[in-house]
């Protein structure tokens, strides 16, 4: 008998693992994604974090192509297991990608001196897909899986799940209707705009879990030509100190010569992001990047960190400061929603002493880019809610005590797109291999699906 397999969350994960089974020869009638987004025809752009490729894989491309980057993967399988899933994460955006010549590699290799006495420099490769050709791409991939027979549930939120009686509840966002389903196996998939699902469904059931630290900041953007010396070596640079306290920074997802802020929405606040397109036209030699502060030791961090970010919301938005500048606009031509503030005290109150860390790595970037002096914004605040780690099997990230429960891509710990798609291929690679299995076990010979 064949599986009846749900996918809660369309975002990289679940579309990645739908994508290494049609592959297989698995039914995609056996598949069912439920998503509270919309599809990649009805989806707008301005919706950064729900539907067809999730998150990143919608707003964004940047593939990083490291085990030490974008969160756990190599942990649970081994270090060349896991550059064999990224490739595989790489040549799918590849493989639906209108023009995958122009997906292009950067590789710097070594860190230059002038950053040396303030920072360190991650070196690792990062493939670019280009904001641009995602909306192509998700077309395209989802074709694809339609008409390999999978089936889509959209703006359909899944509200509970009963592991025991293996059937998920959701609700439709517009309607309200309440429908249920029954399934074999579930992956759990629903990326960072499902966090505080996954929290309470790890409480409901007391899974056992590792905490993990806070990770909070800001999105900095400044004109590219401050930042030029450093781009020429390495486009998607990662600078990082380490505090005796056990604090942490890092510059994270930077974003070049056609950059711009995006404004996430998250349990009803405003967070930002950023992205880059390639096109020439929407060239604003412009650069933003997170600069993240990792903090361990906080109790509660999930709950922390939601309460920072709502304290640095007002009027229904994030804030913006700068000693010179104004909020930029999106590629669309619209200004960046944020208030601007001309004080950092009450985000300086809001971060509890820990925003000292941010205006020592800023200060520290004047001194190596000269030039860059007051001109530059930041936009406050920048998270990632990265929930307390759910106890899974490694060789098929099932959960302890629920081997046919798979939880995948940001809801468990990954934090980008390479180690999302990484995840989601791995699980069903166990299942293929169990599938494969019980077809030899019953016909006592292979036959497809
Ligand atoms: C603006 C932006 C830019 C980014 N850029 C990059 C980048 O360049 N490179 C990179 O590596 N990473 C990037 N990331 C991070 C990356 O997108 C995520 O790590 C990745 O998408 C996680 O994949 P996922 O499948 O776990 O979740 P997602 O891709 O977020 O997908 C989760 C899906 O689950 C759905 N969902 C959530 N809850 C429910 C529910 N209860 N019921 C039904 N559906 C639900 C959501 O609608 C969503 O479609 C970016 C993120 C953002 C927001």
């Amino acid at each position: 008998m064949v599986e009846k397999l749900v996918i809660v969350g369309a975002g990289v994960a679940g579309v990645n693992a739908a994508t290494k089974l049609v592959d297989n020869g698995f039914p995609g009638k056996n598949i069912t994604i439920i998503d509270m987004g919309k599809d990649p025809y009805n989806r707008k752009y301005s919706e950064v974090m729900e539907g067809f490729l999730g998150a990143g894989g919608w707003s964004d491309g940047k593939l990083t192509y490291h085990t030490s980057i974008g969160g756990h993967m190599a942990k649970y399988c081994g270090e060349d297991k896991a550059m064999e899933l990224f490739d595989e994460v790489i040549n799918n955006f590849k493989r639906f990608h209108p023009k995958p010549e122009e997906v292009q590699c950067s590789d710097p290799q070594a860190e230059p001196d002038f950053i040396k006495p303030y920072f360190g420099l991650r070196l690792f490769p990062v493939w670019h897909v280009g904001t641009d050709y995602l909306h192509e791409i998700g077309k395209n991939w989802y074709d694809f899986l339609v008409n390999s027979g999978v089936k889509f549930k959209w703006q359909e939120k899944v509200t509970s799940i009963d592991f025991k009686k293996q059937w998920c509840r959701y609700k439709n966002v517009e309607d309200k209707f309440t429908r249920g389903i029954g399934y074999d196996r579930l992956m759990f998939a629903v990326g960072k705009s499902g966090i505080d699902f996954g929290k309470q469904l790890a409480d409901d059931y007391s899974f056992p879990t590792e905490p993990k630290p806070v990770q909070i900041g800001v999105r900095f953007e400044a004109p590219q030509k401050h930042f030029q010396k450093l781009i020429d070596i390495s486009y998607d640079f990662k600078l990082y100190r380490k505090f005796e306290e056990g604090v942490s920074l890092r510059s994270f997802c930077t974003n070049n010569n056609a950059a711009y802020v995006a404004v996430e929405e998250t349990y009803g606040n405003h967070s930002y992001n950023g992205h880059a397109k390639k096109d020439e036209a929407f060239r604003n030699n412009m650069t933003n990047f997170g600069i993240l502060m990792e903090i361990p030791g906080i109790e509660e961090p999930f709950a922390w960190s939601r309460e920072l970010v709502s304290k640095v919301n007002k009027e229904g938005t994030g804030l913006y400061y700068s000693p010179t500048r104004k909020p930029s606009t999106t590629s669309e031509g619209e200004t960046v929603s944020a208030v601007t503030i001309g004080e950092m005290d009450e985000v300086r109150e809001a971060f509890q002493g820990y925003y000292k860390y941010i205006d020592d790595f800023i200060d520290d970037m004047k001194k190596v880019f000269p030039t860059l002096g007051d001109d530059y914004g930041v936009y406050i605040p920048e998270v990632k809610y990265l929930n307390e780690e759910v106890k899974v099997n490694f060789n098929d990230l099932s959960l302890v005590g629920y081997p046919n429960v798979h939880f995948a891509g940001d809801s468990l710990s990954a934090r980008g797109i390479s180690v999302s798609g990484a995840q989601g291929i791995y699980v069903v690679e166990s299942m293929l291999e169990i599938f494969k299995e019980e077809k030899y076990s019953n016909h006592g010979d292979a036959i497809s699906w």
